[in-house]
């Protein structure tokens, strides 16, 4: 990323600008720690220094929700220093960590939990030793195909402005034969990345849902449209596109709303969009600590997870999660499908979870 890039004017103004930034002291010894420190030095943020970016303590607020609030408000710039990857079932096979944390304010976001008291955003500085341990995934699974997903602990496209870390990983993948990147995202700000060397090797996906779980859940993230019109702008950048409808949310009316999101995506979408589409699904699902979690940070949200009406899931690893039950879930899975295959007869649908 150059210094122009993260100077250069910003066409929306909706893009995300944080209120404070922290640094670790041996992120300046990066060039993309330097930039990012003259970037906000420029917005006029105010800057601290930190020792670790997992060690941010001292955030302002009086009470739990105003620091939670002011978190998703921060942006933290560090290394790196774990690079063992996690796994990423069911859409790749590992998630490459190039930021963590998001500004958006979706109630239902499993970050809420999973990040649990550091819901500050953390960018990373150090790519060459990120990159050079995706390389050494792909090395070890060769001749098999390795896919990264870099949208699991984050949302790298509504970063992307500051960091300029996803072109890195985009025109990484490119170079390689048999790496491949995938991420979601809920933000339009695309344009930075249309130039990217992708050689087709990184799928762009949208979150996209019914106009209920948007208006409702999805505080702080771009509208369905500006979504849609970004989806135009990729495919025709040659991506291969896709969407993930997620999470699938049984609301009333839910067949017009998800009837009306296909009709929509078949209407707005460009025509270089619907070759080599694919779509996932997720249904939604809560942790009993999720729900807590939610039910403090977002006190008025309409989200049902009343337990009793869904069924239990026993996770793999400790506490199981709570999801429709099956003949919930199926009518989901077989309306949605249908609605897909009737507006989009070649696209692929990847899975339902
Ligand atoms: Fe979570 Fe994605 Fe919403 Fe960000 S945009 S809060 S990562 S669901």
């Amino acid at each position: 990323m150059t210094t122009e890039l993260l100077t250069r004017p910003v066409p929306n103004t909706a893009v995300f600008v944080p209120e404070l930034v922290y640094f670790e002291p041996d992120a300046m010894n990066y060039p993309k720690g330097q930039q990012i420190y003259e970037w906000a030095k420029q917005q006029g943020l105010e800057i601290h220094m930190t020792t670790s970016h997992n060690q941010i303590r001292d955030l302002p607020g009086d009470t739990e929700l105003e620091k939670y609030r002011i978190a998703k408000q921060t942006l933290v710039v560090g290394l790196r220093k774990t690079l063992k990857f996690d796994t990423s079932k069911p859409s790749a096979e590992y998630a490459i960590p190039i930021a963590t944390g998001c500004m958006g304010h979706c109630h239902y976001c499993y970050l809420q939990t999973t990040l649990g008291a550091k819901p500050y955003i953390r960018v990373y500085v150090n790519m060459d030793d990120i990159l050079a341990a995706a390389q050494k995934y792909i090395d070890e699974r060769a001749p098999e195909i390795t896919r990264f997903e870099a949208a699991c602990t984050s949302d790298p496209v509504g970063l992307e402005h500051i960091s300029g870390s996803l072109k890195q990983v985009i025109e990484f993948m490119g170079q390689q034969p048999l790496g491949r990147l995938r991420f979601v995202t809920k933000f339009h700000h695309v344009d930075s990345l249309l130039d990217a060397n992708h050689n087709k090797h990184t799928r762009f996906r949208f979150s996209v849902n019914a106009d209920y779980v948007i208006k409702n859940f999805e505080p702080g993230t771009s509208r369905f449209h500006e979504r849609i019109e970004a989806a135009g702008k990729v495919a025709r950048a040659g991506y291969p596109l896709g969407f993930i409808i997620a999470p699938i949310i049984w609301h009333e009316g839910w067949e017009e709303g998800y009837a009306r999101l296909l009709e929509k995506l078949h209407e707005q979408l460009p025509q270089e969009a619907v070759q080599d589409l694919t779509f996932e699904m997720i249904q939604h699902r809560f942790t009993k600590t999720a729900k807590n979690v939610i039910q403090k940070r977002y006190p008025k949200t309409k989200l049902e997870m009343d337990e009793e009406k869904r069924k239990y899931k026993w996770g793999r690893w400790g506490q199981g999660k709570y999801v429709y039950p099956d003949d919930q879930a199926n009518a989901l899975r077989e309306f949605i499908t249908e609605q897909i295959f009737d507006k989009f007869p070649d696209a692929k649908i990847e899975y339902f979870t």
